[in-house]
């Protein structure tokens, strides 16, 4: 039935699930955590809406938003096939039935032959002859539902039976259920998920109770590397197919979704972290973001453990027996069962170290109540209680949040995490405005895991390396990844393959957010995003360098980018690629384009209308069309300039490397005319002519601002003082060049040079360029750690300077790089590669002795690529 072609050579990830044909609405999961056996076992219902269904909604969607968006009507609507599904099989249904794990009952060299199920137990009950005489004899097909799963050991798939549920003949128009079909359990589930947004408490309870139904039958399913595949004998379409399923099955210890691993207090725990088959290795799921659902979950683990999730309510453990927990969360807004996320460890909740103002707790006990919801908007989204309808949610700056994390690193949670959370989500909230998630959990996720620092709806997982040095790269990441509820999980991208729509509004957002949170002034807040993005031009720039041109387009699919098979299914390009993890183009490129954007509009008219696009967007799914339609549509013609869709298309998402400037305003130093870069004929490329090869330096004027202000509101930590053009001369760089090269001692009456504080930022810019001198003796090296303390900084000036140590061999820090090595393993990978190219067999040795130390907890995607450097 795939009409998709799979190349096991190539790195495309393949989403099977046949989402235009029936869609899940809502899981039910019910799961025991085992740490023994590292197994996460269970149930999962699904709950279904046929694509029959799905036809009246989009039409009734059309005709009532065709006014507001186009795109906002066709985003959730599939084109509806209830067609039976021609298999593959149906012309070879011998070979096809062979591959039926009920078919291998007791035939050994068939069952589980790709590993991923073992059901012959669960088979029996279920008459081969039944189905073969179905499909043989009258020659018909079945409708086949296609889960994407990968790595799970399905144990048995059954039909819920929704109407022994007491109170549920409400659901029907009969009053009394005397002849029970399928017809009526299909029509209970059809009135059950689409019981209207207030009556979302009785859903859920409803959705629980139906998941706790007896069986009415066992479905035949098989499984293939990517796939669950599920029928019922007889049911042609997806509308005669059962609308309530239920899967038993357990994950197994290598699948990819979850990491079981230690603590950095050596304490178990298991968390999902964002591998590129998403959830696929915890749950049987349809994985396209199209298939957009909400969830419940219970999870019993024992009572040492905390189980954290995306849900929005707060958990609280029922104690089931002697030592075991019980906790309960569910979702009312429908997302992508990819933004899931779990968490299960011996983590304790960090408060404030002083009594915590009682308002928090306050806050806390607010959930907003069905009355709340007072319908003062209209949304465009399908029905769900949204937070942008509901006026107190509106109003409220800083939603209520809990911390978690090891105990070792409660300390470090207090003084660096704690204090920024509140400034953060109400920076976040004055420059997006109303906060999509109710509430937030912040995790510190053991030192294996891969990136600084993931959301999902509701949770937020960051990493270690973010607690050290000042507040200042916890604070951006922080803002990061609270710009994620906006843009990636409130507004998810439709395609994956067009990653840049999260990446790099995220990226693009945190600067924004951090410098609200910190109450920049405008002037400093300006500086402070030119030296970012002098960071990011060269961070960029190094990685087009280095990767294949390929990689380094943000919409490989251009116009079928969004497209999918007749079925729902596609694949995401480069999804599996391992090099992609390791890759920061679709953040960088994404934000360099939203940096021109907002420069070429000016910051009031774009942040303004990223808010109106955040109020017609939330709770649905875009491509990049989507954005960049509504954008230059609310574009006074002046500012418009000569962009287009088709020429950012063209310039930015669809071919390698980056339009050759960054659209920076072009000063007077430049090229005489002070003008906007996109004011020529070209955009982007203008003045890039005239300036030939301007100098970085000239193009980005604050790379010489490198002075500072202390900033009393963090405690310390310097900030930007606006004055660029001051200390031009005298920069830091120059200086140290200058120290370089000096003879040994100083002469006598020579003045000792004199160095200011630096920020972090300034400070990475500083170690990037010294990282270009060909040589630099030790007494400088030993003197600009002492100088800036280095050691004790955040993890990317951290990074810097070991990449230094490495490269001028300056053994007697080679400790900071051993420690870097262990404790920042998010962002260790690169040094590894550095500490084998130099050929020196010291370096080589710490290489070896690092990995033999981390190997075993270390994230399975960062070993390999280790080994590889190193073996
Ligand atoms: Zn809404």
């Amino acid at each position: 039935m795939m009409d998709i072609k799979l190349d096991p050579s190539r790195d495309d990830l393949p989403l099977m699930a046949n989402t235009n044909h029936i869609l899940v609405k809502h899981y039910v999961l019910d799961l025991d955590v085992d740490f023994e056996c590292q197994v996460i076992e269970g149930t999962i219902v699904l709950f279904f809406e046929d694509g029959n269904r799905l036809k009246q909604w989009s039409r009734s969607c059309k005709e009532t938003c065709q006014m507001e968006s186009n795109e906002a009507c066709t985003l959730r609507t599939p084109e509806p096939c209830h067609i039976p599904v021609t298999n593959a099989r149906s012309s070879s249904s011998k070979m096809g039935y062979n591959n039926f794990a009920i078919c291998g009952k007791g035939d050994k060299d068939i069952s589980d032959k790709d590993g991923n199920h073992d059901n012959q137990e669960q088979a029996s009950g279920i008459s081969i002859s039944k189905y073969s005489c179905d499909t043989e004899n009258h020659g018909r097909e079945e409708f086949l539902l296609v889960l994407d799963c990968c790595d799970l050991s399905v144990l048995k798939v059954e039909e819920v039976d929704v109407a022994a549920v007491p109170g549920i003949e409400k659901f029907t128009r009969s009053p009394k259920l005397t002849v029970i079909s399928e017809e009526l359990r299909n029509e209970m589930v059809h009135e059950l998920v689409t019981l209207p947004a207030d009556h979302w408490r009785e859903q859920l309870d409803y959705f629980a109770r139906c998941s706790q139904a007896p069986s009415c039958g066992e479905l035949i399913f098989d499984t293939d590397t990517w796939s669950l595949r599920i029928r019922k004998t007889g049911a042609q379409t997806a509308t005669d197919f059962p609308h309530a399923i239920r899967i038993w099955y357990k994950t197994k210890p290598e699948g990819r979704s979850v990491t079981w691993t230690s603590d950095q207090c050596g304490r178990p725990c298991v968390y999902t972290m964002g591998s590129p088959i998403n959830n696929r290795a915890l749950f049987p799921c349809q994985e396209p973001p199209v298939a957009m659902s909400t969830w419940q979950a219970t999870i019993r683990a024992a009572a040492s453990f905390v189980v954290l999730m995306s849900g929005e309510n707060f958990a609280k453990p029922t104690l089931l027996q002697e030592g075991c927990l019980s906790w309960h969360y569910y979702v009312t807004m429908p997302m992508p069962a990819s933004t899931f996320t779990i968490a299960v460890g011996c983590w304790t909740e960090v408060k404030p170290e002083a009594d915590s103002p009682s308002d928090l707790e306050a806050e806390r006990s607010l959930p907003p109540s069905e009355t709340d919801f007072r319908y003062i908007d209209v949304c465009s989204h399908m029905e769900y209680p949204c937070r942008f309808q509901c006026a107190s949610a509106i109003t409220q700056e800083i939603i209520p949040h809990r911390v978690f994390a090891p105990v070792c690193l409660k300390d470090a949670c207090q003084e660096t995490l704690l204090p920024l959370i509140p400034l953060c989500l109400s920076a976040a909230h004055s420059v997006l405005g109303t906060h999509p998630f109710s509430r937030l959990d912040i995790l510190i996720v053991p030192a294996n895991f891969p990136s600084l620092g993931m959301a999902s709806p509701h949770i937020i997982f960051l990493s270690q390396s973010t607690l050290t040095g000042m507040s200042h790269l916890c604070g951006t990441r922080l803002c990061h990844e609270i710009a994620h509820a906006w843009f990636g999980l409130a507004i998810g991208a439709r395609d994956w393959t067009e990653e840049w729509l999260s990446e790099g509004f995220a990226t693009h957002l945190e600067d924004v957010i951090w410098a609200e949170a910190q109450q920049l002034s405008h002037h400093e807040a300006h500086e402070h995003q030119e030296l970012r993005a002098c960071l990011r031009w060269h961070r960029l720039q190094d990685e087009l360098q280095n990767s294949s041109e390929e990689m380094q387009v943000l919409r490989p699919r251009k116009e079928k980018t969004g497209h999918v098979s007749d079925s729902g299914a596609s694949v995401v390009k480069h999804g599996l690629n391992p090099e992609k993890t390791f890759m920061q183009v679709h953040y960088l490129k994404g934000y360099f384009l939203l940096r021109f954007l907002a420069r070429t509009l000016g910051d009031e008219t774009y942040f303004s209308f990223l808010r109106k696009f955040v109020h017609m967007f939330h709770g649905q799914l875009i491509l990049s069309q989507t954005f960049l339609e509504m954008l230059l549509e609310n574009i006074p013609e002046e500012k418009r300039q000569e962009l287009s869709i088709e020429n950012i298309f063209q310039d930015w998402l669809e071919s390698p490397r980056i339009p050759k400037v960054p659209y920076v305003h072009c000063s007077r130093r430049v090229c005489g005319k002070n003008q906007w870069v996109t004011a020529s004929k070209k955009p982007f490329l203008g003045h890039v002519e005239l300036c030939g090869n301007a100098d970085l330096e000239l193009l980005f004027p604050s790379l010489s601002v490198l002075c500072f202000a202390e900033n009393s509101r963090f405690g310390g930590p310097p900030r930007l003082k606006g004055c660029r053009s001051a200390l031009a001369q005298a920069g830091a760089v120059t200086k140290w060049i200058r120290v370089n090269r000096r003879p040994r001692k100083r002469k006598r009456g020579e003045p000792e040079e004199v160095f200011e504080k630096l920020l972090p930022d300034q400070l990475i810019l500083l170690l990037e360029h010294l990282l270009q001198q060909k040589t630099l003796n030790l007494r400088t090296l030993q003197s600009l750690q002492r100088t800036y303390n280095l050691h004790k900084q955040d993890a990317e000036v951290r990074h810097r300077w070991c990449e230094l140590v490495i490269k001028h061999k300056y053994s007697k820090a080679y400790k900071h790089v051993e420690r870097f090595l262990q404790e920042d393993q998010a962002m260790g990978v690169y040094l590894y590669g550095e500490l084998m190219v130099n050929e020196n067999a010291r370096q080589q040795q710490l290489a070896h002795k690092c990995f033999a130390l981390t190997k075993e907890q270390m994230d399975r995607s960062s070993a390999e690529v280790v080994a590889e450097m190193l073996f």
